[in-house]
This record gives C-alpha cells, sequence and structure tokens, in this order.
C-alpha cells in the first residue's frame, strides 16, 4: 500500500512552508527598506541648517542695531549737554550721528530681509519635520504589523515543521525519495489527485490501467502525462 493521504499531506505542509518562507523573506525586505524615511531625515537636517545660521544673522544685526542705537544717544546726549563748545568737535558729532543713523538703517534692511527668509526656512523646517513624523508614525505602524505577521509566520511554520517530522516515519523511504525527487523537477508538486478520471494538476485524462492502479492504490502510480505520483482520495 502507498500512504496516499500522508503523502498528500506531506506536500501540503511542504507548499505551505514554502508560502511563509516566502512571505518571511518580503517582510525582511521590507523591514530593511527604510528609504523615504532615510530621505526625510535628511531634508529635515538640510532646513535646519539653512535656519540655523539665519538665526544667526538676525541675532548678530540685532545687537549691531543696538550698539549703533545706543551710540548715537550717547552722542546726542554730549551734544546738548553742552559741554562741548569746540565746533569742530559738535560737527563731528553730529556728522557721527548721521552716519550711524544711516547706517542703522541700512542694517535694519537687512534685518527685515533676513527675518523674511528666517520665517521661509522656519516655514520649510516644520514642514519636513511634519513630514518625517507622518513618515515615522507610518513606518513604525507599518513595522508593528509586519513584526506580528513575522512572529505569526515563524510560529506556524515551526509547528507545520513538527508535523511534517511526525509524518515522515508513516512514509516509506524510497516513496520519499520519489516525493523529494519529483518536488524539484515538478515545481514542488510531486503529487497529483486522480479527479474524475483526470490528473488534477496536468487534467490529462487517464487510462483504465492507470485509473485501476491508483485506485488499488498498491504501489506509485504516475500520470501519463506530467509524470506525477497520482493518488486516489475517497470524499
Ligand atoms: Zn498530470
Amino acid at each position: 500500500m502507498i500512504q496516499a493521504s500522508e503523502l498528500y499531506r506531506l506536500q501540503e505542509i511542504d507548499l505551505q512552508v514554502q508560502q511563509k518562507h516566502k512571505r518571511l523573506e518580503e517582510i525582511a525586505a521590507q523591514l530593511a527598506d527604510n528609504k523615504a524615511l532615510t530621505e526625510a531625515q535628511t531634508q529635515v537636517e538640510a532646513d535646519q541648517q539653512v535656519l540655523t545660521p539665519l538665526q544667526a544673522k538676525v541675532r548678530k544685526l540685532e545687537g549691531e542695531i543696538q550698539t549703533n542705537t545706543a551710540k548715537v544717544r550717547d552722542t546726542d546726549e554730549t551734544l546738548y549737554s553742552g559741554r562741548v563748545k569746540n565746533p569742530k568737535e559738535l560737527q563731528d558729532m553730529q556728522h557721527e550721528i548721521q552716519s550711524l543713523k544711516k547706517r542703522n538703517q541700512e542694517l535694519e534692511d537687512t534685518l527685515l530681509e533676513t527675518m523674511l527668509s528666517v520665517d521661509e526656512a522656519d516655514t520649510a523646517l516644520k514642514a519636513s519635520t511634519a513630514k518625517l513624523d507622518t513618515l515615522r508614525a507610518q513606518f513604525e505602524l507599518a513595522n508593528q504589523s509586519l513584526i506580528d505577521e513575522q512572529k505569526r509566520l515563524k510560529s506556524e511554520g515551526s509547528a507545520l515543521l513538527k508535523s511534517r517530522e511526525q509524518l515522515l516515519p508513516t512514509i516509506e523511504a524510497e516513496t520519499l525519495r520519489i516525493y523529494n525527487n519529483l518536488r524539484r523537477t515538478k515545481n514542488n508538486h510531486a503529487v497529483a489527485v486522480l479527479n474524475n478520471q483526470s490528473c488534477s494538476v496536468c487534467r490529462v485524462q487517464q487510462n483504465m490501467n492507470v485509473i485501476q492502479a491508483v485506485r488499488k492504490g498498491e504501489g506509485l502510480t504516475y500520470c501519463s502525462s506530467c509524470g506525477r505520483i497520482l493518488i486516489y482520495r475517497s470524499g
């Protein structure tokens, strides 16, 4: 007697193991692929590198303007204090005030421009940071479900391998050898079922000799067309 149902069960297990293995490989590849996240991170860093020097420039300009304003105030006070009598000196002081005020005007123009650039850079940074946060959340969420799936597949896989081990001793060594050889050449489908006198895989109708041999199940019978082990399954 060939162990038709055992052989069929073995093939079912092997196909499932193979399917799970394939999915596990896909998951591993997906987990390793975080290109979008890396790009978003790089963008945030680039935006930050634009903003930081602009903010420093604003502080520097504000400081310079403050210093000049203080100088104008001090010179103004001296000018109107009456302490300085020399007309040449007084004129120099007035010139200095004018030149400081002119300089501050220029600095304030630059400050305004720089503050607009800061606003722009800040908006860009906020946008790229928001994008990174979203991508990170999505990635973690996706990873979580992938990790859960990975765990489930691994435990299902090891359960299948355990049933395979229990099944193997019930199948004759020679049958097993033939099964394993056929698996390699028949795209992992070594076993086909006789279905209404036809092979369930290649669909070719079998002659009466084959049909009778399969039904008797005394030895291995092969599909007359595709060469797979043909088994008879009642019900
Ligand atoms: Zn066939």
